[in-house]
């Protein structure tokens, strides 16, 4: 394959084509909204800044500079859609309740199928399968008998039947804005600058309003009947979890990630049984959104400061390190929630009131909070732990004082 050295740059004037659909996002219909064109096999036809897959776009890069990927494959999309049906909700027709998604980015050879007939490129942006669970702790829940095999939700084996749904994301740039509290301009040009100017049309191309950010996406894992989600009547219980992968998937045990989120999916796996539903929304934020070497750094500056990790000092040294302690805005976070049409949660598994906060004012009430058991916390994350319900976290217990927390202290670094 030999490709011109040479690259037309997209903000240019010329660039703006007839074939190029009008996104009215939060229109009533899937065909009046408009499909988001981010594909690359027609650039004429494009709608939208930036391109398919979130972060794993640079990888299509590498393989297409090596050759092994031909620049004008068009997915084939045959058997590709959705074993149940999800939506339309009230929300998918609602500029403001999702902007950091497309809802129908979601079957879009259903959706779109006019627009497929006219030589479109176009990308779901959803997707949704089935699968089964096996989880080490989750047999044990059913050992003890905190869980039932009743071949609905847990076989046989103990495994779990889920149904799981991927999301890309898709940013609405005047409804993140707006979410944000920032002018639209301005986000946009500190998009550009602060990416090493990665889409040049964040600043030349005004009129083009959705983008594919370059970033990690959200799997969501339902427990039950996927319709159950948007009916307020039926039980629901929802842990929002943010990426953790070092007690996630290794077990670390500075924090407790992987314990509050396997005992989310026993109490989601359970609420399902009693006849509720269940759903467990994970988000690639890894370390607060601040990314692994950061957190790592962190781990390294709490131990080795002055009187050993602790939970008095637990938010400053994240800032200290990162420039900030959190970057995860939670603010985007319910979009997930409104693509199922959830509008009531009965039991939420957060202690975090960014989290609790940003649902609420999502429109979504909610009933119970659940903090994680004690018995669950590993004693090196007692510094976390302690350090959060201090600053205001959910919790049923008393909170610390200045002193007490200063006594709340992780193992050293040569442990
Ligand atoms: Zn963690």
């Amino acid at each position: 394959m030999k490709r011109s050295s040479h690259v037309i740059l997209t903000s240019h004037n010329s660039q703006v084509y007839k074939d190029s659909l009008p996104i009215k996002w939060g229109a009533a219909t899937a065909l009046e909204r408009g499909p988001v064109i981010g594909s690359l096999t027609d650039t004429t036809k494009r709608n939208a800044i930036g391109t398919h897959s979130g972060s794993y776009t640079v990888y299509r890069a590498l393989s297409i500079a090596q050759g092994r990927y031909a620049t004008n494959h068009k997915p084939d999309l045959h058997n590709t859609e959705s074993p149940v049906k999800i939506g339309p909700h009230a929300s998918w027709f609602d500029a403001k309740k999702m902007v950091s998604i497309d809802p129908w980015g979601f079957d879009v050879p259903i959706h779109f199928q006019k627009y497929f007939a006219d030589g479109y490129d176009v990308r779901p942006t959803v997707a949704v399968t089935q699968a089964h669970l096996q989880i080490p702790e989750i047999y044990e829940a059913v050992d003890q008998g905190r869980l039932k095999i009743d071949g609905k939700i847990i076989n046989e084996n103990k495994d779990i039947k889920i149904t799981k749904v991927a999301f890309e994301p898709v940013w609405y740039l005047p409804g993140i804005a707006e979410r944000l509290g920032v002018d639209e301009g301005e986000l946009r040009k500190i998009l550009f600058q602060e990416t090493g100017g990665m889409f040049p049309e964040l600043v030349t191309r005004p009129d083009l309003k959705v983008m594919l950010p370059p970033i990690g996406n959200t799997t969501v894992y339902i427990f039950g009947n996927p319709q159950d989600l948007a009916k307020p009547d039926v039980e629901l219980t929802c842990r929002v979890h943010d990426e953790c992968n070092g007690s996630d998937v290794f077990g670390s045990d500075i924090c407790t990630c992987r314990p509050y989120l396997i005992y989310g999916i026993e109490d989601a796996a359970r609420t399902a049984q009693r006849g509720g539903v269940g759903i467990i929304a994970y988000y690639r934020k890894e370390g607060r959104a601040l990314g692994e070497v950061t957190k790592f750094l962190v781990y390294n500056a709490r131990k080795r400061q002055a009187g050993g990790d602790s939970a008095a000092t637990y938010f400053h040294r994240t800032e200290c390190v990162a420039g900030v302690e959190d970057a995860r805005f939670q603010e985007l976070m319910p979009d997930i929630l409104h693509f199922f049409g959830i509008t009531k949660i009965h039991n939420l598994h957060s202690m975090s009131n960014m989290k609790y906060d940003a649902i609420v004012k999502s429109g979504i009430e909610v009933v119970n909070r659940i903090s994680i058991p004690e018995n669950l916390i590993p004693p090196d994350a007692q510094v976390e732990i302690e350090a959060k319900k201090a600053k205001g976290y959910f919790n049923p217990g008393a909170k610390k004082t200045e002193a007490e927390l200063a006594a709340v202290k992780g193992r050293p670094i040569d442990e």
